[in-house]
């Protein structure tokens, strides 16, 4: 066998075990949020980038197989950003047989002529586009609206609001719109972005570059995602904690009153949550902790071939 044959091999092993894993975790958000039931038509937000392309692809996987039947439409909203390549998404889905939405609204030009020159333009375009993708989901009958948000967005979002917004919130896997009409799910909440980039390579999706307004990246969200990639770098696992973390949250153990009840504590109320050691040295383990509390954490899946970083 040539070492190209071996080669592709590999690769083929590799994308196979990455595509399970992605799957997998997507499956797995799912369940654990209650995401997809039965007869939900769900509508699919296309941007053109590596999480929506990825995110489509798991959904119409796990609909082949899964245990309850639900529809698909996949919705790219064409802001008329100069030099959008109009025929990419088009192509893609009827490649795929995907149902699918192209919605044309110029909030390009919109965005121009109301926000002065140097001033940020995203969150106006953000606000209209998130109005237009509503409406959307109406028009077409969807009973959830999905995004392809992943878990490291979901951090990042904690940290900028811990930072930046003195809060301690995130980016909910599931919540409901804030005109309170559309349930909106976010099925690779447990994928990490790094397998996601690897998938999308390897794939080779038609990525429509997302900076065609010309808009600069938000700092402050850049800075914190470098922040996390570093400390991914430097800690292998710190991330996966992290993540865990947001989903093994002890109000008990924080100070926001609106949470837990403080003032009723007596010396009748017995330890709560294993009381407090504030005086004794921590015994943390020396391994990050993993997805199920115990300090056992699995590095991960290495993909010795292929690796994008
Ligand atoms: S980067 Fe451009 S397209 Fe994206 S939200 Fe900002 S202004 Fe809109």
């Amino acid at each position: 066998m040539t070492q190209n044959q071996e080669l592709t091999k590999a690769q083929k092993y590799n994308f196979d075990k990455l595509q399970k894993k992605l799957r997998r975790n997507t499956g797995q958000a799912i369940a654990d949020f209650n995401m997809i039931e039965d007869g939900d038509r769900i509508m699919v937000c296309l941007s053109g980038g590596k999480d929506s392309y990825t995110m489509l692809e798991m959904l119409s996987s796990l609909q082949r197989s899964a245990p309850v039947s639900f529809e698909l439409i996949a919705v790219n909203l064409d802001q008329k950003q100069p030099g959008f390549p109009e025929h990419i998404l088009p192509e893609y889905l009827e490649s795929l047989g995907v149902p699918y939405k192209i919605v044309n609204e110029d909030t390009y030009s919109i965005v121009k002529e109301k926000v002065p020159e140097g001033k940020t333009t995203c969150s106006l375009c953000s606000r209209l586009r998130r109005g237009i993708l509503y409406r959307t989901a109406k028009e077409l009958g969807a009973t959830k609206i999905a995004l392809g948000h992943h878990r490291d967005d979901m951090l990042e979002t904690l940290f900028l609001n811990m930072f930046y917004g003195g809060k301690m919130k995130g980016m909910p896997p599931k919540l409901v719109s804030d005109n309170g009409e559309h349930v909106v799910i976010r099925p690779l909440a447990y994928c990490r972005e790094k397998d996601i980039e690897r998938y999308t390579e390897m794939k080779a999706f038609p990525i429509i570059p997302c900076n065609l307004c010309g808009s600069q990246p938000n700092l402050q969200r850049q800075v914190i995602k470098e922040m996390l990639r570093d400390w991914d770098k430097r800690y292998p696992g710190r991330i996966e904690t992290m993540f865990t973390a947001m989903q093994n949250v002890v109000p008990s153990h924080l100070a926001d009153f609106s949470l837990f009840d403080f003032k009723s504590i007596d010396k009748d109320s017995g330890a709560i949550n294993g009381g407090d050691i504030a005086f004794d040295k921590e015994d943390l383990p020396s391994s990050p902790v993993s997805g199920d509390g115990t300090s056992e954490f699995d590095p991960g899946e290495k993909l010795d071939i292929l690796q994008v970083n």
